[in-house]
């Protein structure tokens, strides 16, 4: 407990395939302690490893007794939360919530990394203070998640906000063909909202290879077929948009990952979604992520809802 107030300190911890970070929140979401470690590649001392952060952090800070969520990405499947992350094999198929609680000697929390960036948002980031939020990561991937009054939706399967492998909506001709998507169907919302997406659009529209900071960089710059690609990304991501507000019809969309930059992506895709939506001019928020690489710790924390 937090000597002070007497409300519980938060753990947060983000557990990627390579590195483990993690902080302590006090009750109003200040940071009072920070901890990384690399992550160990077999699951009993992934197990010591998470215990070892959750001891230093409450060494650091002078306090016990902080509640302990944890965000990792894989998908996190029913009551003794067990893992199917591609990245963490060594979890695969574990009661890894069961086993973490008894290694840190206290329930934990588990979750899929992108909802708890939503949930890190939705709670004092960019849609704080919106109570249905859609989360959109724009980067290598694209992943997305639903929080409803600052809790995670995970859904029946655990599949919630997967929008990433919805089909993206009313195609035109100069998106051209379905491309093969990652998860082996073809024509997904990834396979031209992604990185790599951004980059075959360009080329297609140019026949010019550029990587997305170069297009990005020059777009910011004025150059018009940068510009040209730029704006036809942000008319595919409109009209999945369009689709997401006609069955949600969320608060606040809000953006992260590497694209979530690209120039005037916050002025043109609010322009274009009412084409699509059912509503002429949709009054969700559309916004960029306020936390950055802090949002997997942060939102791992807020898996204990500031309500308990
Ligand atoms: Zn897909």
């Amino acid at each position: 407990m937090d000597a002070e107030s007497g409300t519980p300190a938060r753990i947060g911890v983000d557990l990627g395939g390579t590195k483990i970070s993690a902080t302590l929140l006090d009750a109003e979401g200040r940071e009072l302690a920070r901890y990384r470690a690399d992550t160990p590649r077999a699951y009993e001392a992934t197990l010591a490893a998470l215990a070892q952060a959750v001891g230093a952090l409450e060494g650091q800070a002078g306090m016990v007794g902080a509640t302990v969520g944890i965000g990792l990405p894989g998908i996190v499947d029913g009551a003794a939360g067990t893992v199917r992350a591609v990245n963490l094999p060594w979890l695969e198929g574990r009661p890894f919530a069961e086993d973490a609680a008894r290694a840190f000697g206290r329930p934990v929390r588990i979750a899929n990394d992108a909802n708890t960036f939503v949930l890190s948002e939705a709670v004092d980031g960019a849609a704080a203070g919106a109570s249905v939020v859609f989360g959109i990561i724009l980067g290598t991937g694209v992943g997305g998640g639903i929080v409803v009054d600052r809790r995670i939706l995970p859904g029946a399967n655990a599949l919630a906000g997967e929008w990433g492998h919805t089909p993206l909506p009313w195609r035109r001709p100069e998106d051209g063909p379905p491309e093969p998507c990652g998860c082996g169907r073809s024509g997904c919302v990834e396979t031209l909202l992604s990185g790599s997406g951004l980059a075959r659009l360009h080329a297609r529209r140019t026949g010019e290879a550029v990587e997305p900071p170069e297009i990005a960089e020059r777009g910011a710059a004025g150059d018009a077929a940068a510009l040209g690609t730029l704006r036809h990304h942000a008319d595919a991501l409109a009209r999945a948009l369009a689709a997401v507000i006609n069955l949600l019809d969320p608060d606040a969309i809000v953006v992260g990952g590497g694209l979530s930059g690209l120039p005037g992506l916050y002025e043109s895709v609010p322009a274009l979604w009412g084409r699509w939506a059912l509503s002429p001019a949709p009054r969700t928020r559309f916004v960029r992520a306020r936390h950055g690489a802090d949002s997997g710790v942060r939102g791992a924390a807020w898996l204990w809802p500031p309500s308990s």
